[in-house]
């Protein structure tokens, strides 16, 4: 075979991986690289803040079954540092030239480091992104090779989704945790204010909220680290776990003529915009949709998306009915402080909220609109899965008052 005949994806996370198996379930028997930026083989991401880091579990052991995908060529670890599309070429660190007749792109995201600061980051001042910082954080804690930390006092910079969850599972490890949050309620953007109040409500018990506050500056010692907050505050820890958001990987990509502003902006098949034969899947994906094109970050839209831009590649190539447009909806699930938390859509600013309410204990589900009264996401915490009813109202944006009676309709807030 020739080099050329292969379709080569950049990053083996769940969209990379996705990607090349269905290539081989459905039947392509070109070549199929994948270039890992990781040690690791695929594994699931999920886990590097649960049973990675609070029980010490190995990427190994969460190795994903793609990964066993037969004639699937994972190169060692190597990163792309250019790509030439008018040559359908791109270029690794080693050096080494990867020509090809596809090219998937599915590079992810990494932590935002320390925000504004050029300074290189001391050794006490982590993120959590990949297994090998959730190694490193077990090191720095003193936990290597026990199965539950059970002592120490972090940090956490950012009350988000890593930096929520990073709280309820350390905290529940009976770690001291210290949670700085920029919002008086952390998440009431994503979530709503029904979610949010109840999270804040389990972070103190649990943990030990500076909400409204932000980090000023740290000094890091030996085995400690320093923090001191906008207020003058002063907080010491075991380590600063700086959770404040996520920027694509796409530096690679510079001056090759796809639009690269926040992500890889992609049409609704996920085909990058500017080349052909080139496409993006994942996190790093900025999908052209309505209103606005969207990047999402969760697990299920990457591997959905990963799975979408190989059937597309396969269409292009000849070898494959058109999949369409993407049309997936983002569903985040999450457990905080025991309690599973679910997103479906669109949710949190610039969105109405109306709670429905329900029979479980807890916050109430709620539902987002637009200005036309649309329904376009929802937000429940405790309830095993949404109502198939609801996810189609939500895919179908039907009107709110086609969901709901007019008495509770009658408590639309905001
Ligand atoms: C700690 C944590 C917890 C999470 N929890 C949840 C959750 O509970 N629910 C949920 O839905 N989602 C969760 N997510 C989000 C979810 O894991 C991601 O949305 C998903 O893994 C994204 O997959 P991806 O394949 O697009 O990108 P990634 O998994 O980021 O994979 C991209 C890969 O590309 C590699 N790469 C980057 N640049 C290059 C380059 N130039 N050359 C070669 N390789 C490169 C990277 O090293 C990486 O291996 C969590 C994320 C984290 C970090």
């Amino acid at each position: 075979m020739k080099q050329e005949d292969r379709v080569v994806v950049v990053g083996s996370g769940i969209a990379g991986a996705a990607c090349a198996a269905t290539l081989r379930e459905r039947g392509y028997d070109g070549g199929v690289t994948v270039v890992r930026g990781e040690d690791a083989l695929p594994y699931n991401r999920t886990a590097v803040n649960t049973t990675m880091l609070s029980a010490g579990h190995s990427h190994v052991e969460l190795t994903l079954p793609e990964a066993q995908t037969p004639d699937v060529e994972w190169l060692a670890r190597d990163e792309a540092e250019a790509l030439d599309p008018a040559r359908r070429e791109v270029r690794l660190a080693s050096g080494k030239l990867l020509r090809y007749r596809a090219l998937v792109i599915a590079t992810g995201v990494r932590a935002r480091p320390w925000p504004g600061s050029a300074c290189p980051v001391p050794e006490r001042v982590v993120t959590l992104r990949t297994s090998a910082d959730a190694a490193r954080m077990r090191s720095l804690l003193g936990w290597s090779g026990k199965p539950l930390g059970r002592h120490g006092r972090v940090i956490i910079m950012g009350a988000g989704f890593i930096g929520g969850e990073t709280a309820s599972l350390l905290s529940g490890a009976e770690v001291e945790v210290d949670l700085v949050a920029r919002q008086p309620v952390p998440m009431s953007d994503r979530l709503g204010r029904n979610a949010a109040s109840w999270l804040l409500e389990r972070h103190n018990e649990h943990a030990h909220p500076h909400v409204g506050r932000t980090v000023a500056g740290w000094t890091s010692g030996e085995d400690r680290v320093m923090v001191r907050l906008d207020d003058g505050r002063r907080l010491a820890g075991d380590l600063l776990l700086v959770a404040a958001g996520s920027l694509p990987n796409t530096e690679w990509l510079q001056g090759s003529g796809l639009d690269v502003e926040d992500g890889v902006a992609v049409d609704p098949s996920l085909r990058a915009i500017g080349a052909d034969g080139v496409y993006a899947a994942g996190d790093v994906a900025r999908v052209a949709t309505t209103p606005r094109a969207r990047r999402t970050e969760n697990w299920a839209s990457a591997r959905a998306q990963g799975r979408h831009a190989a059937r597309s590649v396969l269409h292009d190539l000849g070898l494959g009915e058109a999949p369409g447009p993407f049309s997936e909806l983002p569903v985040y699930t999450s457990k905080m402080y025991g309690t599973k938390l679910t997103l479906l859509g669109e949710t949190g600013a610039g969105l109405r909220q109306t709670a429905i309410p329900g029979d479980v204990p807890g916050p109430p589900t709620t539902v987002f609109t637009d200005e036309r009264e649309r329904l376009r996401g929802a937000v429940a915490m405790g309830v095993p899965q949404f109502e198939d009813s609801l996810v189609e109202a939500v895919r179908h944006r039907i009107p709110l008052s086609g969901l709901l009676p007019a008495a509770a309709v009658g408590k639309v807030h905001n």
